[in-house]
């Protein structure tokens, strides 16, 4: 991917190494609410299949309504090295090209684009969304519109998930995004609201399917503007993205956790379908293209 030199967001906010927190003591009891409301792309997944482990009901984990054993973090005080600066102003170039995209495609439906916060941080973090720990994997949160990564994640998505390069790490961050523009365009309100209203977890959980398709599919839909604007896809990249949107699908998370897939439980959806979809993105262009609501076929 072509980044070098291009513009950074202001909207970075760096929490790596800020002191940290340590959780309580031995003796503390209280539940913590974990990623209440946050849409991550890999972490959710990981959560359902944890508390399917457990036997506890997900979506009272992600309601934070299920206390979570209190556990104590060690903030790291390693000095930062120069890789991950570079990574840190990477992450910033992206999200800057995210804005360029999403303002542009805000603008031309008259429409005014709010542009959202990325957090940086370490082994764990306190988001508006509650407490989140960077197993999860990056997540966006709703309620205070900030985008949160663990930098240690793209170790994982290159040695656990193989899928190395820049652009499977641009498009982490796209994916994200895309959540944030659903935010903004009342899309996940009434996803909520749908999933209350559902009468069974599976019928959820298709809903939640289609919302991370969505997110997926605009991921692909900003890569295909900032190529057009700015160039920016160099050969091999393509296939880096479509690497990473296969590694992270959730009948691959739970093949690795468990052994075997229990597509009632999906909430991102299959790694095909998440592939498939970056691609309506990316090869249309078209928003109108990424209606993964009115889909027969996902
Ligand atoms: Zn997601």
């Amino acid at each position: 991917m072509r980044w070098q030199g291009g513009r950074e967001s202001e909207n970075v906010e760096d929490r790596r190494g800020g002191g940290g927190f340590s959780m309580g003591g031995p003796l503390g009891g209280r539940g913590i609410p974990i990623g209440r409301g946050g849409l991550g792309i890999g972490g959710l997944a990981v959560v359902v299949v944890v508390s399917l482990l457990l036997g506890i009901n997900p979506m009272d984990l992600l309601n934070g309504t299920v206390p979570v054993e209190q556990s104590r973090y060690e903030q790291s005080q390693a000095p930062r090295s120069n890789a991950d600066d570079e990574l840190g102003r990477f992450v910033s170039v992206v999200l800057a090209d995210t804005e360029d995209t999403w303002n542009a495609l805000f603008q031309q439906a008259g429409r005014n684009y709010q542009e959202p916060t990325l957090v940086l941080f370490s082994g764990a973090v306190d988001s508006g969304c509650g407490f989140a720990q960077a197993a999860m994997g990056p997540f966006y949160c709703p309620l205070d519109q900030k985008l949160y990564i663990d930098l240690s994640f793209y170790r994982d998505l290159r040695d656990r998930f193989r899928a190395p390069g820049d652009f499977a790490q641009a498009y982490v961050i796209a994916h994200e995004v895309g959540h944030h523009v659903q935010n903004l365009l009342g899309i996940s309100d009434r996803v909520q609201q749908a999933q209350q209203r559902a009468g069974n977890r599976a019928e959820a959980n298709a809903l939640s399917v289609r919302l991370e398709l969505q997110a997926d599919c605009l991921a692909g839909l900003w890569a295909n503007h900032a190529n057009r604007e700015r160039q920016i896809i160099e050969p091999g990249d393509v296939e880096e993205a479509l690497t990473a949107a296969s590694a992270i699908g959730d009948d691959r998370l739970q093949k690795q956790s468990r052994g075997t897939v229990a597509p009632d439980s999906f909430t991102h959806g299959s790694s095909a379908q998440r592939v498939r979809w970056f691609r309506t993105g990316l090869e249309s262009g078209q928003m109108q293209a990424c209606d993964t609501f009115s889909a027969d076929r996902l």
